[in-house]
């Protein structure tokens, strides 16, 4: 362990202080939304202009909705590999995969830990290419006191289970640059709201979930969930996982209002959101000490708010059996480069099995911990006690 414990709590009054104030950030979230955080992105990059046979550069290490959002416009996904032991993208190898043919790059703030964002841009920045952050996992995490998604021409969220706010299904596009901007907005005209029916549907699988889930409930939720959507009853995080992943018409869909209305209204307490993550996030960081477990280094000036706290396991399929039996929510992903896709059907999403070892390498390890408002003292105990067990 290299991170003194409460290296995240001491910067945090003044990520409060420095820059913008959270609260102001529900405006921008709910002025362009979208059926899917995949289908802001994909927004997004048409706005650019990208077209069939364009580059686009994600990392490895990261969830099929973001290479599907490539896809979509026609553009080919090229990996990009993490650096040593992160969850974020490696500066030194996206030198070596940009080209003249890379349209665009797609940084994402892997679990709210932000990539090295700065260093990213002044790479792309030297071949005129536009960065897109995928805030998918965090709305305010800061680099230097400013939040990410400010950082990049555009940046896009996302509001299905696993995600910071939870609104049932959605996501939001968030734009940098006037002119991109206009792009954006004039395009926005031709995306229609799903049925109203879909929208009731994802509503009442929000509330049932907030019933039933606690963390103590969650791999039985999971299970129940997974269920579900395996016998099509509720749609799933993932479509089918073949090559022709999401119909193109939901491409061209926007967040049902009921939505955004419920996004709305969890943006509202952002602020006591976001404190709750970092004190959760800065007891599991000072209380969970064993050989087992890994915490991840936290650079200098890099304030995180994790949507979940991730850590490295000597032995993830080992620990991931010993707290389903226990009953401690740890969650698994990514599982695999691009989650959760595995072996050759990686291949369906341009992704090469070998292609980027150290992602598949933390894949092979990473776990997280929930720092949601579910999660109360007694649980943090819980947990802790139940990790620091562990030899
Ligand atoms: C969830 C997620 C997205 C977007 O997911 P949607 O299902 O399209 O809303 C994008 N990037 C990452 C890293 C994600 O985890």
């Amino acid at each position: 362990m290299t991170i003194p414990p409460g290296a995240i709590g001491a910067t945090l009054p003044a990520s409060r202080e420095r820059g913008r104030p959270l609260r102001s950030i529900a405006e921008d979230l709910t002025r362009y939304t979208y059926f899917r955080g995949r289908v802001a992105l994909s927004a997004i990059l048409r706005a650019l202009g990208v077209a069939s046979g364009d580059e686009v550069l994600l990392q490895a290490f990261t969830c099929v909705a973001v290479p599907e959002g490539i896809i979509s416009v026609g553009a080919i996904p090229v990996y990009v590999d993490v650096s040593p032991g992160t969850p974020n993208m490696d500066p030194d190898d996206l030198r070596l995969k940009i080209t003249a043919r890379t349209k665009a790059i797609v940084v994402q703030h892997s679990y709210g830990l932000p990539a090295d964002i700065r260093e990213l841009i002044r790479i792309a920045d030297e071949m005129a290419v536009p960065v897109i952050e995928d805030c998918a996992h965090t709305i305010a995490s800061r680099v230097d006191g400013r939040l990410v998604g400010s950082f990049g021409r555009a940046a896009f969220y996302s509001y299905e289970a696993a995600k910071p706010v939870f609104a049932g299904i959605g996501g939001s596009a968030v734009i940098n640059d006037r002119e991109l901007e206009m792009k954006v907005e004039g395009d926005y005209a031709h995306f229609a709201e799903p049925p109203l029916l879909a929208q009731l549907e994802t509503s009442a699988m929000v509330v049932a979930y907030h019933v039933a889930y606690r963390p103590s409930t969650y791999w039985t939720v999971r299970a129940l969930f997974r269920a579900l959507s395996g016998a099509g009853l509720i749609r799933g995080n993932y479509n089918k996982v073949e090559l022709s992943l999401m119909p193109a018409s939901d491409f061209r869909r926007r967040m049902g209002r009921m939505q955004v209305r419920r996004l709305s209204r969890a943006l509202r307490d952002i602020e006591m959101q976001t404190r709750h993550r970092a004190d959760v996030a800065l007891q599991y960081r000072s209380s969970i000490r064993t050989a087992y477990l890994q915490h991840l280094p936290v650079r200098d000036g890099v304030e995180p708010i994790f949507g979940r706290y991730p850590m490295l396991a000597a032995n993830k399929t080992e620990l991931v059996e010993k707290a389903r039996r226990a009953k401690v929510e740890i969650a698994v992903f990514y599982d695999t480069p691009v989650q959760p896709l595995s072996g050759e059907s990686l291949r369906g999403v341009g992704y090469k099995p070998g292609s980027c070892p150290r992602a598949e390498r933390i894949a092979a390890s990473v776990i997280s911990l929930p720092t949601g408002m579910q999660v109360g003292t007694r649980q943090i105990r819980r947990t802790v006690e139940f990790l620091n067990a562990l030899a």
